[in-house]
């Protein structure tokens, strides 16, 4: 379907380590050198000053996201240079809709929840399989 759309996206993320979920956490809430410490230690790349000017999740542990217990991934829309494109607007198809906005109903299309349609802090990037279940569902039934 996203071939016949002409959309053109990376999984740049699916199942996440708590060290990764403490350093997205960080970011937008702790300076920028303290951020960029949790952001090597997770083997992550390290963030400007303008990168670490807002929050990015709500999720305070990996446990309080879908990510930790493989029910989530997290997309990039790639544009015609092949390069990874965060501009929300983008239009890489030129079908005057925005490529996320098209990339998002898609997911919903095959019973994915977007993160695009998050009322609090929309992550257009995320997608995740709910299934009825609740962070608090699967943090009871997580093993470990
Ligand atoms: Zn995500």
């Amino acid at each position: 379907m996203a071939e016949q759309n002409s959309l053109h996206f990376i999984v740049t993320q699916t199942l996440r380590s708590q060290e990764e979920q403490a350093a997205y956490y960080a970011r937008g809430r702790l300076p920028l050198n303290e951020v960029n410490k949790l952001y090597k230690l997770a083997g992550l790349g390290i963030l400007s000053e303008l990168d670490n000017k807002k929050i990015v999740t709500k999720a305070k542990t990996v446990w309080d996201s879908f990510h930790a217990y493989g029910r989530a991934f997290d997309i990039a829309i790639i544009n015609s240079e092949g390069k990874i494109d965060w501009d929300e607007a983008a239009d890489w198809n030129s079908d005057g809709v925005s490529d996320w906005i098209q990339v998002g109903k898609l997911g919903e299309s095959i019973g994915l929840e977007w993160g695009g349609n998050f009322s609090s802090m929309p992550d257009l990037p995320h997608f995740q399989l709910r299934e009825g279940y609740t962070i608090s569902d699967l943090k009871k039934g997580r093993l470990a």
